[in-house]
């Protein structure tokens, strides 16, 4: 096979002559880490492009969905969606807080709002939703639900990076958003994360918490973390930032011409984009449904036999792993959207370089 293996994503970078000077600057100072220049400049740029009011820069979006359910204050239960990554669920067990799994949507494949309502107990803090593939949840109902049962709604915005709906960002839902900026994601600064804060009060506390609890020399305020960026990823971040548009329009060109290759195949079902927002083509799922001349995982085994590799992205679902698996809310019967998404989906190839040769190539093992 001479082909050359495509992989589900190929990361993001800039020139690397363009970077080189920043890395000077970062010599010459010495300043590496602890809210350097460069980290003040990506946190006001990051405010400015995405359109939100203040953002805390992190380590990487695990650490930061950590951390805001710190500043929250959450305990007792969260409810969650089992169709996502598994740091979502490993955020609340770090916290010590008990997830608890309810079904999706059967189009958006985010959190069905009714099963939400439905998984509410006297323990009940706060829901997790995750912005699934960047496209927005239903975030209205989501906080009307959160008002009327005084819960706190913490996104995990992983993917959500640059997604606006009809009120602007995405990012500006709910108590606080995270979003991650890591070398997979559609802006990267090779590991990285964020959370949107409504406040300046609530962004000071975040700034505090990842700081290990420091306000200043002497005074440790909370038990806190070390989830602080170092200045070599805010400023390859800067330099990201710059290409992000170009990012987002050769995604674009990507998706376009998956959706039209694939409209007539039977058996495929691309999973819609929100016609209300705007869309980061953070990833191009489509759905191998019962239809189909092949089951997903053999549609799976012949791309990987064409040197595609192309990804389950959620399959096992978080509450089939084992530590989850035990949970009430883990159960199949709870789940069976969720559990027809992951064994359906199948994540195909998208990143600005890749070609409409390549795409061919794709679409001509889809077709068999
Ligand atoms: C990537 C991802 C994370 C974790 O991000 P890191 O920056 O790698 O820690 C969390 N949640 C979702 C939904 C993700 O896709």
């Amino acid at each position: 096979m001479s082909d050359k293996p495509i992989y589900v994503t190929q990361p993001f970078l800039p020139p690397l002559e363009d970077f080189m000077p920043m890395l000077r600057q970062i010599w010459d100072s010495k300043v590496l880490t602890n809210g350097g220049p460069f980290h003040q400049k990506l946190e006001a740029a990051l405010c400015e492009h995405l359109g939100v009011p203040h953002i805390s820069l992190f380590t990487n979006a695990t650490i930061a969905l950590v951390t805001a359910l710190q500043a929250l204050r959450i305990t007792g239960e969260v409810i969650t969606t089992p169709y996502t990554f598994v740091a979502t669920a490993h955020s609340l067990v770090w916290n010590g807080i008990e997830p608890v799994f309810a079904d999706i949507d059967p189009e958006s494949l985010n959190l069905d709002p009714k099963k939400i309502e439905a998984a509410i107990t006297p323990k009940t803090t706060a829901i997790m939703p995750v912005h699934c593939y960047g496209r927005p949840c239903d975030t209205e109902a989501i906080q009307r639900i959160a008002d009327t049962y005084n819960l706190k709604v913490i996104y995990d915005a992983a993917h959500a990076f640059g997604v606006n709906c009809h009120c602007g960002s995405v990012l500006n839902h709910g108590d606080l958003s995270v979003l991650s900026f890591h070398a997979t994601k559609v802006f990267n600064t090779f590991e990285g994360g964020a959370i949107i804060s409504p406040d300046a009060k609530t962004k000071k506390r975040i700034d505090h918490l990842k700081n290990f609890g420091f306000v200043d020399e002497t005074v440790v305020v909370a038990p806190g973390i070390n989830g602080k960026m170092s200045e070599f990823n805010a400023a390859l971040g800067l330099l990201q930032l710059e290409h992000v548009g170009e990012a987002f329009a050769g995604r674009g060109r990507v998706d376009a011409m998956y959706r039209e290759r694939l409209a007539h195949v039977a058996g495929i079902d691309c999973v819609a984009t929100d016609p209300k927002a705007t869309s980061n083509h953070s990833y191009f799922p489509i759905l191998v449904r019962p239809g189909f001349r092949t089951s997903r995982d053999g549609l799976y085994a012949e791309l990987r036999a064409a040197n595609v590799y192309a990804r389950r992205y959620f399959y096992p679902l978080v509450s089939d792993f084992p530590m989850y698996r035990g949970l009430p809310s883990a159960a199949p019967a709870n789940l069976p959207v969720a559990r027809a998404a992951a064994d359906q989906v199948l994540c195909l190839p998208i990143f600005p370089a890749l070609t409409e040769s390549q795409i061919d190539r794709i679409v001509d093992v889809i077709r068999g």
